[in-house]
């Protein structure tokens, strides 16, 4: 199933997209697409829906993020080793965690906004991994089963304010809009090999990143039992795996985002997003 919320921002509807490719609305049987609709039994209880029974959705609506009920925007750095490489950064030993605020989500086609001055805004392509039922140290054999589905997200992050302010990446990952995700919540069942996909990004037009999850050091299972050693993964929680390697930060010379810049990107299988960049404006 790919699962969809659509609408105004603060106002999206839940909706599915049927095989044909039409959003269908599932507002008349949920009221949300979150913990209830992302458990096991939850998207049991949608796979046994006809997607054309339900009313199509005219015109072109805004897609949001595809589910709610995000407590936690985990992600793994440098997991995939050529990406590491062009970093200059050391091959990790164990998976490296960063957070991400939950204020930076945003729509798949939202604009991605520069911090103002900033000098180093990057794009990272990532395959989103989505939580479905609670995981406390979950071994690997039964981690995927905690999984509800995969998406795409970009990991926007600002160089400078990531790695040129002390401590923590933190800093220049959680801006306002720099984490996109969507368009679909495609749920575990239409993924059979989660480290089978490529990945892709392009910025005006021309190719950044080309990679796939194949080449990535730690896999989705061990990312998720991994974690669920530390903190308990809720229904909604999102991890970015990682991103392949072709980011602005590594080109020679660097190439970072102006404003008016639009980056396309996609994964196999989890549709694409596209996002303007655009000038922070003052909210004085
Ligand atoms: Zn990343």
């Amino acid at each position: 199933m790919k699962l969809v919320r659509y609408g105004k921002r603060g106002a999206e509807k839940p909706g599915m997209i049927d095989d044909q490719g039409q959003l269908r609305d599932l507002s008349g049987l949920i009221a949300d697409i979150g913990w209830n609709e992302l458990s096991n039994t939850g998207r049991e209880k949608l796979r046994n829906l006809r997607p054309a029974s339900l009313p199509r959705v005219s015109g072109q609506p805004r897609l949001g993020v595809p589910f709610t009920g995000i407590s936690k925007f985990l992600g793994i750095g440098l997991n995939y080793r050529d990406h590491a490489e062009e970093t200059g950064m050391p091959i990790p030993g164990e998976p490296i965690l960063f957070m991400k605020a939950t204020t930076c989500i945003s729509g798949p086609f939202d604009p991605v906004l520069l911090p103002p001055g900033s000098q180093k805004t990057d794009w990272e392509v990532e395959l989103g991994i989505v939580i479905g039922n609670e995981a406390r140290r979950v071994s690997e054999t039964q981690s995927l089963q905690h999984i509800a589905g995969y998406c795409v997200i970009n990991d926007v992050s600002e160089r400078a304010y990531q790695l040129e302010r002390g401590g923590q990446w933190d800093k220049g990952k959680g801006c306002d809009s720099f984490g996109p995700i969507g368009p679909w919540l495609v749920t575990r069942d239409e993924i059979p090999d989660p480290q089978n996909l490529r990945l892709w990004l392009e910025v005006n037009g021309e190719s950044m990143q080309q990679g796939s999850t194949s080449k990535m050091i730690f896999g989705c299972a061990e990312i998720v039992s991994y974690l669920s050693r530390f903190v308990t993964l809720l229904p909604g929680d999102v991890i970015a795996t990682g991103t392949p390697p072709g980011v602005g930060m590594g080109r020679k010379p660097p190439r970072f985002l102006k404003a008016g810049d639009t980056m396309r990107l996609g994964i196999d299988g989890l549709g694409e997003q596209r996002q303007l960049v655009t000038e922070t404006r003052s909210q004085a």
